[in-house]
């Protein structure tokens, strides 16, 4: 059983100006526990694909399944973590109720919840930050939060679109850091876009290079030591 997979899926939208073909015959496989990292040129339609998988939206045609599930079971299921470029975050809650949302949606006690969320705001360096709004941090630590909140639940499947864009260098190499750490320790599987070939390659056991023209078969690289590459 596959962590996510792909089959044949179409994506258009349609505009004022016409159809446009987002995404055509993608094929995708993820392993539970593999790290793969989708790149290509801006417009090839990453964004889209995760939205897809994260059952943000519908494939026009094709099929996703999330550990043998629809996506929208597996999202009902609280399978994913979520940690998109937008962060995403509720401007109504603190630092800490955003990232102690996953674990209040799955019933975690309330001594328990303290102690994860303070672990968490460890973490990602924000310990000063829990009772702050979203709208009173820079762009670089609203993701930090997300990033948090998509870890909290320990998922088996990491969705991160570009979760790092607004960092810092120096964060950004911690937080890639804990990433590796925690994608390892919990043993999730975790599609990761990203639009730095070098990031790329350092976090994952496979790069997948989305082609700019639809329809055109994606390049596949295996970074794993050893492995055949075709
Ligand atoms: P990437 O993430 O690789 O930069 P996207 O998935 O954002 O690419 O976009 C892929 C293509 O789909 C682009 O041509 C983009 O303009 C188009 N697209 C994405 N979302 C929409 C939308 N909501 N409406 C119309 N076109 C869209
Ligand atoms: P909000 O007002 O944004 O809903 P709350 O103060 O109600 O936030 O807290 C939401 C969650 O965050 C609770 O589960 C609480 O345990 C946790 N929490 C709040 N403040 C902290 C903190 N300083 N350290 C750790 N967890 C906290």
């Amino acid at each position: 059983e596959y962590a996510v997979e792909v089959a044949a899926v179409d994506k258009t939208f349609d505009t004022r100006s016409g159809t446009v073909t987002a995404l055509e015959g993608i094929h995708l496989t993820v392993a539970p526990g593999e790290f793969v990292s989708l790149i290509g040129p801006s417009g090839c339609g990453k964004s889209t694909l995760m939205r897809l998988v994260a059952d943000l939206d519908e494939p026009t045609s094709g099929a996703i399944r999330v550990f043998g599930k629809t996506a929208k079971q597996a999202r009902l299921d609280q399978e994913y973590g979520i940690a998109f470029q937008q962060a995403g975050l509720l401007p109504w809650r603190t630092v800490a109720g955003n990232i102690a949302l996953p674990l209040e949606l799955h019933g975690v006690a309330s001594a328990a919840r303290r102690d994860r969320v303070a672990e968490l705001l460890d973490m990602v360096g924000l310990s000063d930050f829990a009772d702050r709004f979203p709208d009173q941090l820079s762009g670089g630590m609203q993701q930090r939060v997300a990033i948090a909140r998509s870890l909290a639940e320990r998922p088996r499947l990491l969705l991160m679109d570009e979760p790092f864009g607004a960092l810092d260098e120096m964060t950004r190499e911690k937080m890639q850091a804990e990433l590796v750490r925690i994608s390892g320790e919990t043993g999730a599987a975790v599609v990761f876009v990203t639009h730095s070939i070098p990031e790329a390659v350092f976090l994952s056991d496979r790069v997948v290079v989305m082609s700019p023209r639809p329809g055109r078969v994606a390049q596949v690289v295996d970074m794993r030591l050893g492995a055949d590459v075709s």
